[in-house]
C-alpha cells in the first residue's frame, strides 16, 4: 500500500505563503468521513457514542468538528475539561478518565456533569468528599491484571499498568456507590495501545461484557454502558494493514449478542474514547529542508524537530515521509532525516529510502494528527509549530499560531533582566 499525502505541493506552497513551515495540518474531510464510518460501524447500538481523547489533539476547532459529528470529549485534566466546556461540550458529552486525580479536577468534572471514570476504588470516597455527593451514573476502570493476549500474541501487560482496579474492588465500589445514591454504572478498560488487528475491540468487549454480567449478578448494579476506551490503531507503515472499523463494530456486535442479550442486559450503550484512530491519519507535519550534510551518513536537516513531533525520538516510532512534488520519483537515496535538537535521537527517519532531496524541498510527515503537536515540548528553547485546518472546500485556517519567544519566556521573571531581541 502506498501512503498518499492529502496535501499537494501546489496547496502546500499556497499555505506557506502566509503560514511558514513547520506546521501540522489537519484534513477536515478525512476527519469527518472517518467519524461517520465509526458511527456507522456501531449504528446497531442505539446508545453508541465516541468520546474523542482530547489529549491526542487538544485544539478547539478539531473538537468542534468532532462534536458536529456527534462525538463527545474524553478529558483527563482540568485544562482538558476547560477545552471541552469552551467548545460547548457539557454534561454527558464529557467523559472524565483521569488517574492520580487532583481535587480541583475531580470537582470540575462533577460540576460539569461529566461521566466520571474512577481509576481506583478509594476514589469513591474521594469523589464523595470533594464533590459533596456522587453522580447518578459513575464509571469504573477495570484492570484484569496478568497479560492481555489475542490468540498467541501478548498485546500488553495490564498487571504492570498503574490504571484501574480489580474485579473485587469494582464490586465493592459499586456497593458503596449505590449506598451513596449512584443508580447506574459504566465499566471501562484500556488494555492495549495502537492495535492494528480487528480483533482487539471485540476481545476487549467480550471481557468487559462478561465482567458486566458478573458484576450485575454479584451486586445487583445496573450497568448502563461499557466504555471500550482507546487503542484502535493506525497503519503508520505503508505495508501495515488498516483497521477495518466496520468489521470491528460487527465483531463487538457479535460478542454483545452472545454475552449480553441472553442475560437481558441489552440496554447497555457502547462508548469509545478513540484518539489516534480519529485523528492520526488526517494530520501531517509539513516541514522545509534547511540543510544537508554528508558525513558517515547522508543527513537531511528540517525546520521541524522533536519539539513538534516527539514520537520517533520517544518510541522509535515510524512516520512515513513524502517529498512533495517527488511522489513518483525513485527512492534511490538513503537518508537520516533530522531536526535540530542537541539530541541525537532527534531523527524523524533513520536510513530511510527516499527520492533525492534538495534544500528547500517540502516534506510531509504522515499520521501526525494524534499525539503529534500535543506531545510537543520546548527543550533546547525550540518553539512549537502552528496548526492549520484544511477545510473541506479547500480553504485553510490557522487554528494555532506558532509559538513566539515571548511564549517561551512567559513564565519566567525578567523584572531584573533585559530581555530584548
Ligand atoms: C490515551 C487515552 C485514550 C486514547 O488512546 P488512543 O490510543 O489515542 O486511541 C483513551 N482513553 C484513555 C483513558 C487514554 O488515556
Amino acid at each position: 500500500m502506498e501512503k498518499i499525502s492529502f496535501l499537494t505541493l501546489e496547496k502546500a506552497r499556497e499555505i506557506i505563503k502566509s503560514i511558514p513551515t513547520p506546521f501540522h495540518i489537519y484534513d477536515e474531510n478525512g476527519i469527518r468521513e472517518n467519524a461517520r464510518a465509526l458511527k456507522a460501524a456501531f449504528a446497531w447500538n442505539p446508545g453508541f457514542k465516541e468520546y474523542f481523547a482530547v489529549k491526542a489533539t487538544p485544539n478547539p476547532y478539531i473538537l468542534q468538528l468532532l462534536l458536529e459529528e456527534g462525538c463527545g470529549c474524553d478529558c483527563s485534566s482540568y485544562t482538558e475539561l476547560m477545552l471541552a466546556k469552551a467548545v460547548g461540550a457539557t454534561g454527558k458529552d464529557i467523559m472524565f478518565s483521569s488517574n492520580v486525580t487532583p481535587e480541583k479536577d475531580m470537582r470540575k468534572a462533577y460540576e460539569l456533569g461529566a461521566y466520571i471514570n474512577l481509576d481506583d476504588s478509594t476514589h469513591v470516597e474521594f469523589l464523595h468528599r470533594v464533590a459533596g455527593a456522587v453522580p447518578e451514573t459513575v464509571c469504573l476502570r477495570y484492570n484484569p491484571g496478568g497479560s492481555f493476549s489475542l490468540g498467541n500474541t501478548i498485546m500488553d501487560m495490564p498487571g504492570h499498568a498503574k490504571y484501574g482496579m480489580t474485579e473485587d474492588q469494582m464490586a465493592n465500589a459499586m456497593v458503596r456507590l449505590m449506598k451513596l445514591g449512584t443508580k447506574h454504572f459504566g465499566i471501562h478498560a484500556f488494555l492495549a495501545s495502537n492495535t492494528t488487528t480487528n480483533e482487539y475491540y471485540p476481545e476487549l468487549a467480550a471481557n468487559l461484557f462478561r465482567l458486566a454480567v458478573r458484576l450485575h449478578k454479584a451486586t445487583g448494579a445496573h450497568i448502563a454502558f461499557v466504555n471500550l476506551s482507546g487503542g484502535v490503531g493506525v497503519d503508520y507503515r505503508p505495508e501495515q494493514p488498516k483497521c477495518d472499523i466496520a468489521a470491528i463494530g460487527e465483531g463487538v456486535r457479535q460478542q454483545y449478542e452472545s454475552i449480553l442479550t441472553p442475560e437481558g442486559m441489552d440496554d447497555i450503550a457502547i462508548f469509545t474514547e478513540l484518539g489516534r484512530f480519529m485523528l492520526a491519519p488526517y494530520g501531517h507535519l509539513v516541514s522545509t529542508v534547511l540543510h544537508q550534510k554528508h558525513i558517515y551518513r547522508e543527513y537531511i536537516g528540517l525546520d521541524a524537530c522533536a519539539a513538534d513531533l516527539m514520537r520517533p525520538a520517544m518510541y522509535g516510532a515510524y512516520h512515513h515521509i513524502t517529498v512533495l512534488g517527488k511522489e513518483d520519483a525513485v527512492l534511490d537515496h538513503v537518508y537520516d532525516v533530522t531536526g535540530g535538537l542537541c539530541e541525537n535521537n532527534d531523527k524523524f527517519a533513520i536510513e530511510r529510502s527516499l527520492p533525492q532531496i534538495d534544500i528547500g524541498d517540502i516534506l510531509v510527515l504522515h499520521d501526525t494528527g494524534a499525539h503529534g503537536h500535543s506531545m510537543g515540548y520546548n527543550y533546547n528553547g525550540k518553539l512549537r509549530s502552528a496548526e492549520v485546518l484544511l477545510r473541506t472546500d479547500g480553504s485553510f485556517k490557522l487554528i494555532r499560531r506558532a509559538e513566539k519567544p515571548a511564549d517561551y519566556f512567559a513564565t519566567l521573571d525578567f523584572s531584573e533582566f533585559d530581555l530584548s531581541e
